[in-house]
């Protein structure tokens, strides 16, 4: 049976000459799009401060639409970006904008306990997914969210804009091409000092606690580092602020097993400044500093530097993500990266209530 759902997802995924919308899909002679529309949903920080800047910068997609439940904040969006009445939702009429042209990816920027929620519904209305870090609070939660978008046949990205940052690439390549011969130890940290405390990350029921949030930077640090997933964890949980983190995790410390011999000691808080990777190879060393923030990330090893220039990890972020759904080609983190990390984090959470190790 035709479906015209699917003839939309393979003309937009396929990068084919025309790009129609569902509802003028049969007759129209529409060109291709140069730039995907993109629809943040949650005007909270990030997409405030980070995203919605980035994406005036961008060249292959830009803000075409916003989802809130704030008519302040719709008008004051409306305003600043130039954003059209029929392209602002809120979360009562979300679904509907299974019938907008404009929109083809749902940008997820809510509190983590949201994102299998939305992320589902963006799929059933025919539309591409990015969904923020974490990807969702449990395993199995990532696994609905990638069958939903495999059954809807749109594609789901996890906005780790680090793996989009070529200082990040520099030291995967050198794992990878074994510069330094195997790596055998790695040491990790990603954390601030948040004075907030009725936020949603010292909310368990939101998806709060450090190791989902900045955890999973140091998760990455290690995996990208050593460029194999952890077979076993140990992990401690706590907290100096007993007052704030009533339900959550303050710092989390966690200590990973590679397949290949490799360890990994990983720290996290929201207590704690650290922004770092060092990694020990047999025959040399390598050290990040900072890791993980929006720009500077820098670093060096044995033989040379890392410090490559970038404008604006954000807006090459989604410019390549963009590039992938245009000519259906791999996208850098999809949802099964953001499922690798999840697994570990309930490893870690397991290993941190439990004591012992837990083996994945
Ligand atoms: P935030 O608290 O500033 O914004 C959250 C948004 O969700 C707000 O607009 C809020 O109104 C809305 N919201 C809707 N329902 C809500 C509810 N029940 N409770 C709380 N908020 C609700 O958070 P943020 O810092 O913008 O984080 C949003 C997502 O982006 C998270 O997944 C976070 O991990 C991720 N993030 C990623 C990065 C990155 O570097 N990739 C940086 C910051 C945040």
């Amino acid at each position: 049976m035709f479906d015209r759902r699917d003839a939309l997802k393979s003309i937009i995924v396929g990068g084919a000459a025309s790009i129609f919308s569902p509802n003028t899909l049969l007759a129209s002679t529409a060109p291709a799009k140069e730039k995907l529309g993109i629809a943040l949903v949650g005007l909270g920080y990030y997409s405030t401060d980070l995203l919605a800047p980035a994406l005036q910068t961008t060249e292959k997609c830009y803000l075409a639409g916003i989802v809130t439940g704030s008519p302040e904040k719709a008008e004051k969006w409306k305003q600043k970006y130039n954003i059209p009445d029929k392209n602002i939702y809120n979360y009562q009429n979300f679904d509907s904008i299974a019938n907008n042209p404009d929109i083809d990816v749902v940008y997820v920027v809510l509190p983590p306990s949201m994102h299998k929620e939305y992320t589902i519904r963006a799929a059933k209305a025919g539309k591409h997914v990015f969904c923020e870090k974490p990807m969702a609070p449990s395993v199995n939660d990532c696994l609905a969210m990638i069958k939903a978008c495999n059954d809807n046949k749109v594609k789901l990205a996890i906005g780790y804009r680090c793996q989009h940052d070529p200082n990040t690439q520099e030291f995967m390549r050198i794992t990878k091409e074994k510069l330094y011969g195997k790596v055998r130890m790695v040491a990790c940290g990603t954390g601030y000092f948040d004075n907030r405390t009725t936020h949603w990350k010292q909310n368990k029921a939101l998806g709060g606690g450090v190791m989902g949030d900045m955890g999973v930077y140091a998760l990455q640090g290690a995996r990208l580092a050593t460029g194999e997933e952890p077979i076993a964890v140990t992990a401690q949980a706590s907290t100096t602020r007993p007052e704030i983190y009533k339900e959550v995790e303050e710092t989390m410390m966690f200590q990973l097993q590679f397949p290949s011999g490799a360890l990994a000691a990983c720290h996290t808080s929201f207590g704690i400044q650290m922004n770092y990777l060092q990694v020990n190879y047999e025959r040399g060393w390598l050290k990040m500093d900072s890791l993980s923030n929006y720009s500077g990330n820098k670093g060096s090893h044995s033989k040379g530097i890392i410090d490559f220039p970038l404008k604006s990890q954000q807006a090459k972020q989604l410019d390549e993500d963009c590039m992938a759904l245009m000519n259906s080609t791999q996208l850098i983190a999809p949802g099964e990266e953001g499922l690798r990390d999840i697994k570990v984090v309930e490893a870690i959470y397991k290993a941190a209530k439990n004591g012992g190790t837990v083996k994945i």
